[in-house]
């Protein structure tokens, strides 16, 4: 991030939500030199200060994405760290945490050096890295964790791929307990996804395609919390598909074990019937299910067994999604229009307030990549002012043209949602402001 942060910021009447201290209340709240100076009522004005209406808004520390593709290095026809983070603050979210399937891969301290100084230079919010568990990803040879790990990585994770080698997850699940890291596991079993593009079920059958089951994914995490029983340590299942995964995490975590699950909107809001007609922006790696399963998804955000939500930003250019159903990439574009579309799934259909919904995005996948440490998902006096205002009753239809993305990938263009972050303010700067005449 490049900017200074001397701006004063007096954000008035607002409803300031802190899920970590139970805060929740209309004040006002004071931002001086990048830190959180004031929070109360009828806070004075303060010469040349820039005061900001949030009346109806809340007023929330800045949302958190644990799981985004920034594709750079490697991949920036895609998308770029600038580009990317621009995103985020557009979607409300100060901090991301890049996963490890650039090119090269972030599994050496070079490349984490690399990302750190095109992050300082060219990023809208704090970027934080995930790194890999294998070299090139590629399951072979373990990746130098605890080096990673000291060079800041924030998690460990072959994400794009399983780590399949139980030997091998063995020794990563022992590795990331011993340095006190989340080891994220995007979860499918390699042999039974063979040529597969989406689920398996009658729209597989009916377009001739070749079905993905919802097992390749829950094999993988009974395994995985099986083993975590013998080594101890954190584990996360990425981008939760299916309610078998959704069980298996419950009795889990009612074992006592550490083990953790993310959803995403699409998986909270879309079936496999989207696939029909080969609509290649319903193509996500995992597929898109059934109904039962989203219903399952929202049930576990609801009753805590699913703690975080992850967009699992993945943008790709036209051309590449324009390719047939088989050959094209799987993804979707998440940071600009998440907020909507989880309270579109969440909020809109009852499952959870607004309160929970701001912890999920918050301090809770803070605590996963143990952020918290830092400040970063609470909202304090004395804390660095990452805030995010969000009007949770503005309606708004989804246009892929207005992303900050280089991606348009979405299969929810046309979409009306509600609830939007009208500013983003990272380390007391104001990053990202929907409409200036409008709330400010
Ligand atoms: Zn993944």
């Amino acid at each position: 991030m490049s900017h200074a942060a001397n701006d004063t910021i007096l954000i008035r009447g607002g409803r300031v939500l802190d899920p970590a201290s139970g805060r929740d209340e209309v004040c006002d709240l004071l931002i001086e030199n990048g830190v959180i100076t004031g929070l109360g009522s009828g806070l004075d004005h303060i010469e040349g200060c820039i005061e900001v209406d949030a009346n109806d808004c809340l007023v929330t520390p800045g949302l958190v994405d644990p799981h985004v593709h920034l594709r750079e290095p490697g991949g920036e026809h895609k998308e770029t760290i600038a580009t990317g983070t621009a995103s985020a603050v557009a979607g409300g979210f100060t901090t991301v945490c890049c996963m490890p399937n650039t090119n090269p891969t972030i599994d050496s301290c070079q490349t984490m050096e690399f990302i750190r100084l095109r992050a300082r230079e060219t990023a809208h919010c704090r970027v934080f890295m995930v790194a890999a568990a294998t070299l090139g990803r590629l399951g072979k040879e373990i990746a130098p964790i605890s080096s990673l790990v000291e060079a800041g990585a924030v998690g460990i994770s072959d994400d794009g791929d399983v780590v399949a080698d139980s030997q091998m997850m063995l020794n990563v699940l022992r590795t990331c307990a011993q340095v006190d890291r989340v080891f994220m596991q995007h979860a499918q079993d390699p042999a039974l996804t063979r040529g597969s593009s989406m689920n398996s079920g009658a729209t597989a059958s009916k377009l001739g395609l070749i079905g993905w089951p919802k097992l390749a994914e829950e094999l993988i995490v009974a395994r995985d919390v099986r083993m975590l029983a013998e080594t101890g340590g954190r584990y996360h299942v990425q981008h939760v598909s299916s309610a078998g995964t959704v069980e298996i995490l419950r009795q889990a975590q009612a074992r006592g074990l550490a083990a953790s699950g993310e959803a995403s909107p699409h998986h909270l809001l879309l079936t496999d019937e989207a696939c029909d007609g080969y609509d290649t922006s319903a193509k996500m790696n995992p597929p898109l299910r059934t109904t039962a399963d989203v219903e399952a998804l929202r049930s576990a955000v609801a009753d805590g067994t699913l703690s975080v939500l992850a967009t699992d930003h993945a943008p790709h250019t036209d051309e590449e999604k324009d390719s047939d159903f088989e050959n094209a990439p799987f993804g979707i574009v998440g940071l600009d229009c998440a907020l909507g579309l989880y309270a579109k799934a969440l909020i809109d259909s009852g499952h959870i307030d607004w309160p929970r919904l701001v912890a999920l995005l918050t301090i809770e996948p803070a605590r996963l990549v143990g952020l918290e440490r830092q400040g970063i998902g609470r909202l304090e006096i004395g804390l660095p002012a990452d805030i995010t205002v969000i009007d949770p009753d503005m309606s708004w239809t989804i246009d892929p043209d207005e992303f900050a993305s280089k991606g348009r990938n979405t299969p929810f263009a046309g979409l009306e949602v509600t609830g939007r972050a009208t500013m983003t303010i990272v380390g007391g700067t104001i990053s990202h402001q929907l409409d200036q005449s409008l709330k400010v």
